[in-house]
């Protein structure tokens, strides 16, 4: 990486310098090789050295922060815990990082009108953990909850595991504070359940992945706690079988909160790592995972056990309590960092198809693979048909490296003729920009253009991102 900075970079000149640290004071804005590389990834295999990293502490500092760009014109990349998997958040040369990090005030917790009023840079996991103390339930649930941002959410309106029955950020967030690219602020939506005034900028936001505006605060839906909780994990000769159980047990009208699967290659790639035990006939597992009224859910379970044995589950195992629960969760806990051990520099994918077109997409997706000689280990959040494919190949060989990438596009290419989409929670960032077009067409394509026209006309917020 080349930490000496290029020509015409603006965040180079004093008088620029001086503006920011006018505003957020030196103790928040860095232009050191240190805190250039700390903030030149995320957690997409690329980096980017940027010019500068700011810490705003304030909605009034990042509106500040945002007019002297638009004024001096350079690019300003919002940035929350760096966890996203397209590089939404990788820089660019010129442009300086908002770090909003240092916001992470939960403002209100307002069990009487069931919401909560927080930072962007609040941790997800501290506000399951803030509500719940409160008897209250925020369910969007990514994977990563303990470190991502509520903001960096709201910005990729992230799913989760729970989304089968509670559905992702977006069904949560009534209302948004955002700074504009020229800086001033923005306010969307309301505190009531309900509201239909004007064009609804609050979806519009959601899932922008930082290209219209900086979020400051977002005003979130919650719900009551549900009592109790109940864990089933079915074993599955083939893949083929699991999927098709998962498309039977939503037809027998259950709606589980969540519903994983995981196929032939992960649990491969699990034994291989020898830290789980796994029936050698295993071809597959589905983890069922279910919340409310206890005694509800211990007849909910003997049912589901029943269906699972009759869609071809060889062995259906319900948790007793919490121990034997976390138990059931070990494998599809283990598996991403396992994958990530193994195959640091597998391509991963997070398609989602419809509900019927699960056990085609593995079909496919092995068939794909086998043809271009890289392997796959699929899992993921089958109860809503957005599966996580992982094309495992050598890094060193080029010719792999090749074959993994054209398979990629073929891949994508068949879920979209399925009716799937190529992004399921992740966005379209910097790694799936190439492949936009397959889904989104035009009158759709310039609509999208002109809408970040309208938002930024200077083009500095997040350039690069999302559209071709
Ligand atoms: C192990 C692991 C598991 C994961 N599991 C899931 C999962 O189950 N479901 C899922 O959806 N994702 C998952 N992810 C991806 C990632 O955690 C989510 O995309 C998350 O929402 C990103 O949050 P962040 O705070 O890290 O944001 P960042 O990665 O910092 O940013 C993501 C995007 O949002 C923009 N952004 C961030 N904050 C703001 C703001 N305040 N205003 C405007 N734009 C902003 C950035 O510019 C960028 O485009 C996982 C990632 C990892 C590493």
């Amino acid at each position: 990486m080349d930490l000496v900075f290029g020509k015409d970079v603006k965040l180079q000149e004093d008088r620029v310098r001086k503006r920011i640290e006018g505003i957020v004071g030196r103790e928040n804005f860095f232009t050191d090789p240190e805190h250039r590389v700390s903030y030149s990834y995320d957690a997409l295999n690329r980096e980017v050295l940027p010019a500068a990293v700011a810490f705003p502490r304030s909605a009034l500092e990042v509106s500040e922060i945002l007019r002297v760009a638009s004024e001096e014109g350079f690019p300003v990349i919002p940035r929350g815990a760096g966890s996203g998997r397209v590089g939404g958040s990788i820089p660019v040369p010129e442009g300086l990082v908002l770090s909003l990090e240092r916001l992470t005030s939960i403002h209100q917790v307002d069990g009487d009108n069931l919401l909560a009023e927080v930072d962007p840079g609040v941790v997800t996991g501290a506000l399951h953990q803030r509500v719940q103390a409160e008897g209250l339930f925020y369910p969007p649930d990514p994977a990563s909850y303990n470190f991502c941002t509520i903001g960096g959410n709201v910005s990729t309106n992230a799913g989760g595991l729970r989304t089968v029955k509670y559905g992702v950020t977006r069904d949560y967030i009534l209302a948004l504070e955002a700074v504009l690219p020229d800086g001033r602020i923005l306010h969307a939506g309301r505190k009531t359940r309900k509201s239909v005034v004007g064009y609804d900028l609050v979806r519009l936001l959601v899932g922008s992945e930082g290209t219209l505006a900086v979020v400051t605060r977002i005003t979130v839906k919650l719900i009551p706690l549900p009592a109790g909780r109940k864990t089933l994990l079915a074993y599955f000769p083939d893949v083929s079988r699991a999927g098709n159980a998962v498309r039977t047990v939503l037809r027998k009208g259950f709606l589980p909160a969540t519903m994983e699967l995981l196929d032939g290659g992960s649990l491969r790639v699990l034994k291989e790592a020898g830290k789980i035990t796994i029936p050698e006939k295993a071809g597959a597992l589905i983890l069922v995972e279910n919340d409310g009224d206890p005694e509800a859910l211990a007849r909910e379970m003997l049912k589901l056990r029943e269906i699972l044995g009759a869609a071809g589950a060889f062995e259906v195992l319900v948790a007793e309590d919490q121990k034997a629960a976390d138990d059931l969760w070990l494998a599809r806990r283990a598996l991403s960092p396992t994958l990530a051990r193994r195959y640091p520099h597998r391509l991963s994918e997070d398609v989602a198809v419809p509900l019927d077109r699960i056990a085609d997409l593995l079909r496919v997706t092995d068939e794909i693979c086998r043809g271009r000689g890289v392997g796959n280990a699929n899992f993921g959040h089958a109860g809503d048909g957005n599966i996580h494919l992982n094309l495992l190949f050598d890094a060193e060989n080029p010719g792999e490296v090749e074959a993994a990438e054209t398979a990629v596009g073929e891949i994508l290419k068949a879920v979209v003729g399925m009716g799937g989409t190529i992004s399921g929670e992740h966005g379209i960032g910097l790694a799936k920009r190439p492949y936009l077009s397959l889904e989104v067409t035009e009158p759709a394509l310039s609509l999208m253009k002109r809408i970040k026209q309208a938002f930024d006309p200077k083009g500095i917020l997040n350039p690069g991102k999302i559209l071709p």
